[in-house]
């Protein structure tokens, strides 16, 4: 991978990377297009990292779809794919990690806790084997997709990273491969995700600003979904990622939610435009 994406630099191409670990949806092939606009060649990988899993987590379980996988990302303009093992990556003797200090300790931190070092050494690992000029991340991780940004910036690394928006089904369920493990009724009791963070944005048309009545406004649409248990449900600033009080800067209606033993993400990002009280909205 080295030696390809040094000679596809050599040539003065413009190298996208797109790391995944796959079971892939139009999440991902997004990425993908949107990488192509921009680069080429795409390069992207598949790589299920055990150090981002805790030991109670589904790494075993996985999705693990290779061969689908495969056709999809050259369906969607994928140059090359890489597909490195776990050995590999984490040979034996293994001892160097990468910390975001800070940012790596709440919400999906503090819920999974080691998750953002295991994500942030392996996706350091992997710019440095590509050494891509643009990597594409979705902002469904809106706080890992930050982390990785800080690290970049930390370690003075040469990529830029690109942050593309979420695409979901069209009940408004967001992406995931998790989803396949939701039953019947909790794949309908799902959509619970998108219904709260709607209600937020409801709100915050009507003029709210409150951090907290935005707040207790999501979690009583979760309540009311009998399938569904909140894990957190927070307003937060868009750069500290720490929970404020008022509307008055970016910042994120942050969602885990459990549907059975699934725990499901997803986000809704809010700036302000320009100096007016007015607010944009990313769902
Ligand atoms: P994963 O395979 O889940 O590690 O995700 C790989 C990349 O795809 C990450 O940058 C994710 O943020 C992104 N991604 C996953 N789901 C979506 C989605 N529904 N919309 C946009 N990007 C996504």
């Amino acid at each position: 991978m080295k030696e390809a994406a040094r000679q596809a630099r050599a040539e003065s191409r413009i190298i996208g990377f797109v790391p995944t670990m796959g079971a892939l949806h139009e999440g991902h092939t997004a990425l993908v297009q949107r990488s192509k606009l921009e680069c080429s060649p795409v390069i992207a990988s598949i790589f299920v990292n055990p150090k981002q899993f805790g030991p109670n987590e589904d790494f075993a379980k996985y999705p693990r779809k290779l061969e689908s996988d495969s056709e999809k990302f050259s369906a969607a303009g994928v140059d090359t794919l890489f597909l490195p093992d776990a050995a590999e990556i984490y040979p034996t003797g293994f001892r160097t990690y990468v910390t975001v200090e800070g940012l790596s300790d709440r919400l999906e931190g503090r819920s999974r806790p080691g998750h953002f070092r295991g994500v942030a050494t392996v996706v350091m690992k992997l710019l440095e084997i590509v050494e891509p000029h643009y990597a594409y991340f979705g902002r469904k991780d809106a706080q890992q997709v930050r982390i990785i940004s800080q690290m970049v910036r930390d370690l003075n690394l040469e990529t830029e990273i690109v942050v593309c928006p979420i695409i979901r089904e069209p009940d408004g369920l967001a992406l995931s491969s998790r989803n396949a493990y939701l039953s019947a009724d909790e794949r309908r009791a799902a959509t619970v995700l998108h219904r709260a963070l709607e209600a937020a944005r409801a709100k915050l048309s009507a003029g709210v600003r409150d951090a907290l009545q935005l707040q207790s406004t999501m979690r009583k649409v979760i309540a009311a979904e009998p399938l569904a248990r909140v894990d957190y449900a927070e307003i937060v600033d868009a750069d500290a990622f720490e929970p404020i009080t008022r509307i008055a800067r970016p910042c994120y209606a942050v969602l885990a939610v459990f549907l059975g033993k699934t725990r499901l993400i997803d986000n809704l990002y809010v700036e302000p435009v320009g100096d007016s009280e007015e607010l944009a909205y990313h769902l």
